[in-house]
């Protein structure tokens, strides 16, 4: 049992609205959310119970953290999401709800998933890269499910599109107590182009519900 209190008060997960075929998915989703009970550290998360979203909201309610599930109003039919647990927050559109989410992250992970996990992980990376955020991003690599996603990284570092320092912003680990201890030592690094670039999250969050801009 990790006794340590976590440097992060909460975290935010993306990952699959399906459960996935290997049992390993699922039982990954629920090991991370112990985890994050175990170290004190509360959740948040694109609300609802379907997939990997309700078995790791539900192992964080159920350990006695709090959980924020952030939907947008087009979701919230119960037959489209489920059920969510702890604090639900309705949001306008798809924007306002990745920018609530980073803005109440101290960090982020990303579990087994599809479309909607790769564009919420790959626009957390991207806001890192360009120095918007200076949070930790985690990658939860289950049985080396995202195995050709890191090698497809490599071949964008090996062909040039990619720097080897933003390479470095994404941490990941084959279980959740290895990656949230990485996540736990992660410094960042910004060239200095990109750090003249740090903006605030919660500026993103105004320009998405003024809705002047596609983020
Ligand atoms: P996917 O990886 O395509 O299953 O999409 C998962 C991510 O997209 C989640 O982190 C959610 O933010 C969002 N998402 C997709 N489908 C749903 C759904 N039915 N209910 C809630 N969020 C969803």
């Amino acid at each position: 049992m990790e006794d340590r209190e976590s440097r992060f008060k909460r975290l935010c997960v993306f990952c699959g609205s399906s459960p996935g075929k290997k049992a390993s998915y699922q039982e990954a989703a629920v090991q991370l959310g112990n985890e994050l009970v175990e170290r004190r550290i509360d959740l948040v998360y694109g609300g609802g119970s379907v997939g990997l979203m309700g078995l790791v909201s539900q192992a964080v309610h159920d350990g006695g953290r709090h959980v924020i599930g952030v939907i947008p109003k087009t979701l919230m039919p119960r037959e489209i999401t489920g059920e969510s647990v702890g604090e639900v927050r309705a949001v306008s559109d798809m924007h306002q709800r990745k920018a609530e989410m980073a803005r109440q992250a101290d960090a982020f992970i990303a579990l087994p998933g599809g479309y909607g996990t790769l564009e919420e992980l790959l626009e957390v990376i991207t806001w890192a890269q360009l120095g918007i955020h200076q949070k930790p991003v985690g990658l939860l690599n289950v049985d080396g499910y995202y195995n050709s996603l890191l090698s497809f990284i490599d071949k964008a570092v090996d062909e040039g599109f990619i720097s080897p320092s933003a390479r470095r912003i994404i941490i990941s680990a084959p279980t959740a107590k290895e990656l949230v201890r990485s996540l736990e030592e992660y410094v960042p690094e910004h060239d200095e182009a990109a750090s003249k670039l740090i903006w605030e999250v919660d500026q993103l969050s105004y320009v998405a519900e003024a809705g002047v801009a596609t983020l």
